[in-house]
């Protein structure tokens, strides 16, 4: 019969796994048996909603089978098993987990231990194996398939027989090697403290022969050997268990287990309500977003579960968009098993918990920014993005929730501040929230327009995400504070209005002629209320600024949409009087110096200018 290949990323797992210097081999039992588990799951959710079948929940099981002599170890259950193209779909490529890309992302880190952070699957069963045999008959199917691999050089797949439904997984167990013994997998005491550290939670029972002695019969001393059936795991769902009992390790193990995450997650969360509605429900907040966390392809949602049955891998509904990068589940007995997806999204008990779930997600993680603020910033650099996103989508209406979550970097702390910090620190005669946009903190430290508000002592929050402004402009204030921008036309300063009012009048032609000379690219040019040290700089009018005309060029539907720019102009820099000068003796020269500044102050913003080579003429006969 020929060998099949294996897909080009399964073979690359594999062999990572078959050359594995991993220390941490032992995880390939947890991972079969949490397939055998997700398997029966499935089965028994079948058998509870479709009537024709007759099965018991105490009728599954899974069972494990060290046998010393052959050195083989056998995993088997009773769950909804696989056809044919199941076999060769669901082993012969690596599942969609994206164990593999994080895997690919993390190769070139040093020391990083994958294999022990994250769920590899089937696969991992090849550390300590040199073939697996792989019976397997589907449920609705009488005909049952043998697959067999001996890892990189692909697989076979034949009929054979099976008499029950499900599946049986046999290992073959490596030679023990000087750094390794693999003996230990067949050992029984082995197996059970793997299953009790492990699989403790998983919900079927997992069973072995387990060797016990008794007194012979009518002896008082001569003892007997004997085999009997022992559970190994203790079978309460974790959720399901007294949070005292519970270690945060325990927390950890059952994430990871459930494949929530690579990394340990940085909070869990375990509530037991009871009310009109009752569930468990254990949440994580990861550490760091998995690596599709800002595509499409990542997808939302709670395991949901009814009185611990499985009944959907993904609620969508029980997470808003904003806090979607949570996970865990909810376990209710107040919902129906057989209710589809469709009915799912009107109940009015998932309606209730999805409300208490936000709540509660938000209430801890304002405790962990008043409590553990090292953790908060952790959890702020992975989804802070997520929570703007958030306050700027579906048209602000969700911003009342999200506003306290948010941080920002101040100019004056030099680390990130929370809005109701930043309003604790204005000073008496501070009527606004300052901020500014641009590209990095480095380039912010340096901008002209913020020169004035600093001489105040005003703190200024800077934005450096696309984002950022974005959402700023949906929240328009925050306690009764405008926002304002430090590129804004008008900085609500009290500014000598009469000494200004004095030189635009004294000026009127000269900027006149400044603005028609740059024909159209800005809407005025002004004498500026906001320059210390530098000559000029760009401010803007209207609701656009000019970072989000920025942020919109980069879209891919661009409208080439333009901020209005006020050209700005320092009249107590030396440069002005040269300006004066051109204006009275030397029209040409005032043209190309007009030109030359509004290059500069586009330069300053991080905008491109038309054209460098007449730009980087015109500073050539300057200097002239
Ligand atoms: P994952 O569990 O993350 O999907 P695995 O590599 O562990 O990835 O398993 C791949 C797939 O093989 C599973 O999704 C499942 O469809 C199938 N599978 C594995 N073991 C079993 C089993 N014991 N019974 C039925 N299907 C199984
Ligand atoms: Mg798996």
């Amino acid at each position: 019969m020929a060998t099949k290949e294996f897909k080009a990323e399964s073979k690359r797992l594999l062999d990572l796994m078959i050359h594995s210097i991993y220390t941490n081999k032992e995880i390939f039992l947890r991972e079969l048996i949490s397939n055998a588990s997700d398997a029966i799951d499935k089965n028994y959710y079948r058998s509870l909603t479709d009537t024709n079948i007759s099965f018991n929940k105490d009728d599954f099981y899974i069972r494990i089978t060290p046998d010393k002599e052959n050195r083989t170890l056998t995993i088997t259950d009773n769950g909804i098993g696989m056809t044919k193209e199941e076999l060769e779909n669901n082993l012969g490529t690596i599942a969609k987990s994206g164990s593999f890309a994080f895997k690919n992302e993390n190769e070139a880190k040093e020391g990083v231990d994958i294999i022990g952070q994250f769920g590899v699957g089937f696969y991992s069963a090849f550390m300590v194996s040199d073939s697996i045999i792989v019976k397997s008959r589907a449920v609705n199917s009488e005909q049952a398939y043998k697959w067999e691999s001996k890892g990189a050089e692909g697989y076979e797949i034949e009929n054979t027989e099976k008499e029950a439904v499900g599946t049986e997984i046999i290992l073959k167990i490596k030679e023990n090697t000087d750094d390794e013994k693999y003996d230990e997998y067949l050992d029984e005491y082995k197996l059970k403290s793997l299953i009790k550290k492990y699989s403790d939670f998983i919900k079927y029972p997992i069973k072995m022969l387990v060797k016990k002695s008794k007194l012979k019969e009518g002896s008082e001393k001569d003892y007997e050997d004997y085999f009997e059936d022992e559970i190994l795991n203790s079978m309460v769902p974790i959720w399901r268990k007294n949070k005292n009992e519970l270690k945060p390790e325990d927390y950890d193990q059952f994430y990871m287990d459930k494949h929530f995450g690579y990394e340990k997650p940085l909070k869990a969360i375990h509530a037991s309500v009871e009310g009109i509605t009752s569930y468990n429900t254990i949440l994580f907040i990861p550490a760091n977003a998995p690596y599709d966390f800002y595509t499409k392809e990542f997808q939302k949602g709670l395991e949901l579960y009814s009185n611990g049955v499985l009944i959907m891998e993904k609620c969508a509904d029980l997470l808003p968009d904003y806090f979607s990068f949570v996970q865990g589940l909810v376990d209710s007995a107040d919902l129906s098993l057989n209710i589809s997806r469709e009915l799912l999204q009107h109940d009015r008990q998932l309606k209730i918990i999805a409300k208490n779930i936000k709540g509660k997600i938000k209430s801890e993680l304002l405790s962990m920014l008043k409590n553990d603020r090292e953790k908060y910033d952790e959890f702020y650099k992975s989804f802070g993005r997520q929570l703007k996103y958030g306050v700027y989508s579906d048209f602000g209406s969700n911003k009342e929730d999200i506003q306290d979550l948010l941080l920002f970097y101040s100019s004056t702390e030099k680390k990130l501040v929370s809005l109701d910090e930043y309003i604790s620190r204005m000073k008496e005669e501070q009527k606004f929230i300052y901020y500014a946009t641009g590209e990095s903190i480095e380039k912010l430290e340096k901008l002209p327009q913020t020169e004035l508000i600093k001489d105040k002592g005003f703190e200024i929050l800077y934005f450096t995400d696309d984002i950022d402004e974005f959402a700023i402009k949906m929240l328009t204030k925050y306690k009764e504070k405008e926002f304002k921008s430090a590129s804004s036309g008008d900085l609500g300063f009290e500014v000598d209005e009469k000494e200004n009012q004095k030189e635009t009048e004294e000026n009127k032609d000269l900027f006149e002629f400044m603005k028609e000379t740059l024909n159209g690219k800005v809407k005025d040019v002004r004498v500026s209320k906001r320059l210390k040290n530098h000559p000029v700089c760009l401010s803007n009018e209207g609701e656009l600024s000019i970072e989000m005309e920025k942020v919109l060029k980069m879209m891919p539907d661009n409208q080439n949409v333009k901020a209005d720019k006020i050209l700005e102009i320092n009249t107590n820099h030396e440069m002005f009087a040269a300006i004066k000068q051109a204006f009275a003796e030397d029209k040409d020269k005032l043209k190309m110096l007009s030109n030359v500044l509004y290059n500069q102050a586009l330069l300053i913003e991080g905008l491109s200018i038309d054209d460098p080579v007449q730009f980087a003429n015109d500073v050539c006969n300057l200097i002239k």
